[in-house]
Formats: structure tokens, sequence, C-alpha cells
């Protein structure tokens, strides 16, 4: 795409390795990267990728991806914008870019109540948006007022909560094209920083006594199955971690990957994983618990290029 190098120069990378971009670092390469740093950069690269009949793929912190072993076709866009700014009336815009992690400093050192418990969730505010991410029982969309997109055709939304379609582990973003450049994030101020930095350090503790953290994942890969829509049998936990240790494959391992003895929904990479070890493992883990449960998992993580 000759007229993205023209605008952006030698910033768009041809052959560009997508591992060290995700948490799992696993994956190969992408045809094309470009890392954009403001909304008005993010509007132009959309629109030169649509103009060439291109239809880019959106990265945020890649917490929540498989990158397939060929890698990434086309063109890769990584939304690194860094934004902040407080509204009043506790209403704060964040960019897509942001980290959740670096919210949480931002607004804890504030004293603004509301993302403290999210403290130790990789990723940025795009995917969480994008994908509704959850913390045991709360989803980040619940905590948004409303949500900035970037159409496929280039224009501007603002688009209230309700009309986000936010459901587990899902949004109107997802298959639709649309980018997420901002959210008016909820956070009640005058609180606390101290007690509200203890309340951090308690769910950092939560996740490091639950989570396989000193290894490379991509965090939980299947959704938690719904004991109705799914038919989970009663006695049966609607946990798909509880369903993998059930059916015994907690540990199991393919190539450089392995289903994490802590954890058994997270697959961890030991080291030279790669995405077919992963898939492989996907694979025994649903076959196994159909089978025994008559459960079929589904995957949260988003798979690219494979
Ligand atoms: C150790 C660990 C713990 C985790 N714990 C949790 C947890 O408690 N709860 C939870 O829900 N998740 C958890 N995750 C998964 C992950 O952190 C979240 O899903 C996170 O919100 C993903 O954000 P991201 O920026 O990394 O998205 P990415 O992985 O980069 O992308 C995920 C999806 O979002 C899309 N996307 C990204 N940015 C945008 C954007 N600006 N506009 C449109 N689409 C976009 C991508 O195209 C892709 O489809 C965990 C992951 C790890 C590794």
């Amino acid at each position: 795409m000759r007229s993205l190098v023209a605008e952006f120069g030698e910033r768009v990378r041809a052959g560009d390795p997508l591992a060290p971009l995700t948490t799992f670092q696993i994956g190969g390469l992408a045809a094309l990267r470009l890392d954009v740093a403001s909304d008005a950069e993010l509007a132009r690269a959309l629109a030169v990728a649509h103009a060439h009949g291109v239809s880019p793929t959106i990265l945020g912190g890649g917490s929540n991806v498989l990158v397939g072993d060929d890698g990434v076709a086309g063109l890769v866009l990584r939304v690194r914008t860094h934004r902040i700014d407080d509204e009043g009336e506790g209403r704060v815009r964040v960019s897509a870019g942001v980290t959740i992690n670096g919210l949480v400093r931002w607004l804890v050192g504030r004293g603004y109540r509301g993302l403290e418990a999210w403290a130790g969730t990789p990723g940025t505010m795009g995917g969480a948006i994008c994908g509704n991410a959850h913390f045991r029982g709360a989803l980040i969309g619940d905590l948004v007022s409303s949500v900035r997109l970037l159409t496929p055709r280039g224009q501007f939304v603002d688009v209230a909560r309700d009309d986000m379609a936010f459901g587990y582990d899902a949004s109107r973003v997802q298959g639709s094209g649309d980018v997420v450049v901002s959210a008016v994030v909820i956070a009640e101020p005058g609180d606390d920083p101290a007690r509200l930095r203890d309340i951090v350090r308690t769910s950092l503790s939560f996740r490091k006594a639950t989570q396989p953290l000193h290894l490379p994942s991509a965090g939980c890969i299947f959704r938690n199955p719904d004991r109705e829509r799914d038919g989970v049998p009663a006695g049966v936990p609607c946990s798909a971690g509880a369903l993998i240790d059930r059916v015994g494959l907690k540990g199991a391992a393919s190539g450089g990957a392995r289903i994490s003895p802590v954890h058994a929904n997270f697959f961890v990479n030991e080291g030279g994983a790669r995405a077919a070890d992963v898939l492989a493992l996907i694979d025994r883990a649903r076959t196994a618990v159909h089978e025994r449960f008559g459960v079929e998992l589904r995957e949260e993580i988003v798979r690219l290029g494979c």
C-alpha cells in the first residue's frame, strides 16, 4: 500500500514480528504494521486502508489474541493513543490505547472510585470495550457511559452504553469493522487514594494467587459456559477451567504450550510455543469436555490469522 507509506513513511513496517506485541509471545509476522498515536492518525490510516479495499486488523495490548504461525496478511493497526481527560462530574474520557492499569493508576491517584478492582488486567481500553472485559462478575461496559467509534466509512460516532450491545464477552464492535476511539468512564470523585490502593493490592494478590502470571499467556482461553444455553448438567460447575480440570487435562502439554496446572483455563507458553501447539490443546480440551459433559466450549481469545 504505497499511499500508506507516502502518508506515514518509515513508520509502516513490512514483515514485522507480532509475537513480541502479544502477551502470549506467539505468532508470525504482520505483512504490514503501523502504530497510530492519535485519533486523527487512526482516521487517516483507516481511510487509506479502506480506499485500497483492505480491512485492517486492530491490535491493542495483544493480551487476548492468538496470532497464527503464518502471521497476519494485510495491515495490522496498533492503537497507541494515550489521552485521559477529566470532563468533570465523575466522567473521564479515555483514549482506546490507554492501558487498564494506566487508567487505574490515574484514577486511584486522584481519588476516583470505580476501576480500582481492575488493577492487574492487561490490555487497553479499546480491547476491553471490544470484548466487554469482565472481572469477578463485573463488566467493563457497566463502567462507561458512552463510547466513541470510528466507523468503516470514516465517521466518528458517540454511542451511548445502552446502544453498545454489551453482553458477556460481546459488544457491537465485534465483526462490525468499527474501531474504538475512546470511552467515557464513570468514576466517582472524592475517595481516599490510600483506601483505593488497598483495593488495588487485594486485586493484585488475588490474581497472583489464582493465575499463572510467571509465564506468557492470553488469559482465559474459553468463555465460561452458561447453564441454560450450553446445557451444563446439574452439579457441574459453569466454569471452563473446572470442566477442563475434571476431564483430567490440567497440566497437559503440546509442544511448548501447556494447560496451566495453576488455572486450567489459562494455557501458557513455556518457551517456543507455536500457535499450532495452542490450537492442538484447544481442540483436545474442547473434544474431551464435549464427550464427557456434552458442553461445547466457545473461545474467549480472538484468533488472528489462524
Ligand atoms: C494474565 C492475563 C489476565 C487476564 N485477565 C482478564 C480478566 O480478568 N478479565 C478479562 O476480561 N480479560 C482478561 N484478560 C484478557 C485481556 O486482558 C482482556 O481481554 C483485554 O481487555 C484485551 O485488551 P487488549 O488491548 O490486549 O486487546 P487485544 O488482545 O489487542 O485485542 C483483542 C480484540 O479486541 C480488538 N481491539 C483491540 N483494540 C481495539 C479497538 N481500539 N477498537 C476495536 N477493536 C479493538 C482486537 O481486534 C481483538 O479482536 C487477561 C489476559 C491475561 C494475559
